[in-house]
């Protein structure tokens, strides 16, 4: 089915479907081709390859047939030209800076982004010449008054983790496309699922596929989609040069990972919003921050640009880091870890551990304070999640 138009179908059959090239073995599930390189049938077909006369595999560095798999289901599942993988989220992002930017390019970025996004956009990107700006994720105005003549690129994460604050992609896509720069979003969060920033507008989508799209927290691995130029040429042509790229077996996880991904995001959002309306009629919470709750000040965006609320989840409790460290070391069932997007339901404490290397001035700045702790629902029962954080709250 190769050359199949996946926007006639529904996204949980491109899921299960796209991408996938039978061999000559008949094999039903796909195959993992645990090759670093190939052989060529004569030596002309090899200068042929090598010289890029004739399509055909040289190396797994530039090409593999269980990567493509993978590149091509989440492409069709993103309604994206190109997908190209990548060893991990940070190295999709990246690549996608530098195959994408020039020295004195100026980067426009939102604030409450992934740490490590955060940390490599001040400390190496700047290095490399681009310059980095921050604008408040929610508020469009701050993104217009910051973007400069040479602004190239705006980045975003939406919804952030651990606020659940939203972009709303629609306005900035058209502000990026109004000066010329780029839109590039993070949709790690989301996932094809709830979210197609390219519908939206969007340039290019990043993935983390560490997270959601394994879904069950095995491989650390990455994904850029976009167009045929910006990342089947220009990310791409970076990636076969500088080699961060994704390994066969990793690849094989993810694809499979995204056949069940339309089941798993529909039980994340549906447990996650039980377990925050429970929260929220709690004595002992005091604030809940899920975008599936009425009173969430973007409540009705997200209900425009995603079809569900997401599994992230993120309560403050009365009595500050000792209780909320409490509900944390009450817990029997829920792991203590930073991750996300897995069949465990994990809890952490922000502001001690993912946003702990950060100053305390900063910290209450980006609203992490000592009372907030974060969730990412699993996909246990719900029952048992909640009675879980019962025991440390009440
Ligand atoms: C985890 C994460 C990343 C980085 O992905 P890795 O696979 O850990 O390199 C990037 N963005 C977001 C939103 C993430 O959660």
């Amino acid at each position: 089915m190769s050359d199949t138009d996946w926007n006639e179908y529904d996204l949980a059959t491109t899921a299960v479907r796209a991408g996938q090239a039978r061999t000559n073995e008949g094999e039903h599930s796909e195959a993992i081709f645990a090759t670093s390189s190939f052989v060529f049938e004569s030596a002309a077909q090899a200068a042929d390859r090598f010289q890029n006369k004739v399509p055909g595999n040289v190396y797994s560095r530039f090409t593999n047939p269980t990567v493509r798999t993978f590149e091509q289901r989440l492409a069709a599942m993103e309604g994206g030209e190109c997908c190209v993988a990548t060893s991990s989220g940070m190295a999709a992002i990246m690549a996608t800076c530098v195959a994408c930017l020039t020295p004195g390019d100026h980067v426009l970025a939102a604030t409450g982004m992934f740490g490590s996004t955060t940390q490599y956009f001040n400390k190496y990107l700047t290095r490399m010449g681009n310059p980095v700006d921050f604008a408040q994720i929610d508020n469009v105005d701050d993104w217009r008054n910051k973007i400069l003549p040479e602004t190239k690129m705006l980045f975003l994460e939406t919804p952030t983790n651990p606020l659940t604050q939203l972009a709303d992609i629609r306005a900035l896509a058209q502000l990026a496309d109004e000066h010329g720069a780029l839109l590039v979003v993070d949709n790690c969060f989301c996932t094809p699922v709830l979210q197609r920033p390219l519908d939206l507008g969007a340039d290019i989508v990043i993935h983390s596929a560490t997270k959601f799209i394994d879904g069950q927290g095995r491989c650390v691995g990455g994904a850029v989609v976009g167009d045929k130029q910006r990342v089947g040429e220009d990310v791409y042509g970076f990636l076969r040069s500088a080699g961060p790229t994704m390994s066969p077996f990793n690849a094989w996880v993810f694809s499979k990972g995204l056949e069940t991904l339309e089941l798993r995001m529909n039980r994340h959002c549906q447990s996650a919003a039980e377990v925050a309306r429970w929260l929220e009629q709690h004595p002992s919470v005091s604030k809940v921050y899920y975008p599936g709750l009425k009173n969430h000040p973007q409540h009705e965006l997200c209900k425009q640009q995603q079809s569900d609320f997401g599994g992230i989840v993120s309560f403050e409790v009365h009595g500050g880091r000792e209780a909320a460290w409490r509900v944390i070391d009450s817990t029997k069932l829920l792991s203590i870890t930073a991750n996300l997007g897995d069949a465990k339901t994990t809890i952490t404490h922000p502001a001690t551990t993912t946003h702990g290397r950060i100053s305390e001035p900063e910290r209450q700045e980006a609203g992490i304070g000592q009372s907030l702790l974060r969730l990412a629902v699993g996909l246990e029962s719900p029952v048992d999640i909640i009675a879980d954080l019962e025991r440390g709250l009440s």
